[in-house]
């Protein structure tokens, strides 16, 4: 099972990747955590997509391809695997269809824009391991450390409000597109994302075994 999820950045990809992924078993693949990584490490893919992500801008595509493509030739991607903020532009779909590896099927998670600011203020996403936690919605056992590690559990520096409308921007302008592309090709699915964490889990799961 190949699948992919659409969003707006805090609809809740992340943390219904998580759900799935251990639903399936089979890993869950987010482009940012790769590249969050990436700049911590300061890599040369790292090196190349700091800025950007700091302005809420795209890391160009070119970077995100070779990455995401390396990590789908992982071993552990045999069976199956989810992205989480792959792909973000219509090019990089493309690349994705080039790679020769088919889609099952695309859940778009739709939330309004008024509700994202206020969902990633509140968002914590642990710095070791990229694992997602809501201060209300989904909160860490301990206060700021990750359950599943015990690394910190953080607000990102570009969730901050004025990056965030950059973000959205972002999303509008470039990922949107993406929902008529795909529901082109009959692979669509959207579900409206729920205020509580288990209701959109069971929407998204409904999808996945329709
Ligand atoms: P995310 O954790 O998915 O919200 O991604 C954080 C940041 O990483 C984004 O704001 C982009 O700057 C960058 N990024 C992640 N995935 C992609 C992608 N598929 N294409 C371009 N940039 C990406």
């Amino acid at each position: 099972m190949n699948l992919i999820l659409l969003g707006a950045p805090g609809a809740g990809k992340g943390t219904q990747a998580e759900v799935i992924s251990e639903k399936l078993g089979i890993p869950q693949i987010s482009t940012g955590n790769i590249l969050r990584e990436a700049v911590k490490n300061g890599t040369p893919s790292g090196l190349k997509a700091k800025g950007y992500m700091e302005s809420g801008a795209l890391v160009p595509d070119e970077v995100v391809i070779g990455i995401l493509k390396d990590r789908i030739a992982e071993g552990d991607c045999k069976k199956g695997f989810i992205l989480d903020g792959f792909p973000r532009t219509v090019p990089q779909a493309v690349a994705l269809e080039n790679m020769g590896i088919g889609i099952d099927k695309v859940i778009s998670i739709d939330v309004p824009d008024e509700k994202i600011q206020a969902r990633l203020s509140g968002r914590r996403v642990c710095e070791s391991c990229g694992a997602s936690y809501h201060i209300e919605y989904k909160p860490t056992q301990t206060e700021g450390k990750c359950d599943k590690c015990g690394g910190n559990a953080v607000l990102r520096a570009d969730d901050a409000p004025e990056t965030v409308i950059e973000r959205l921007k972002t999303y509008h302008d470039k990922t949107a597109p993406l929902i008529d592309f795909y529901a082109g090709k009959g692979k669509l699915v959207r579900i409206d994302g729920q205020e509580e964490v288990k209701d959109t889990s069971k929407l998204v799961l409904d999808a996945v075994s329709s």
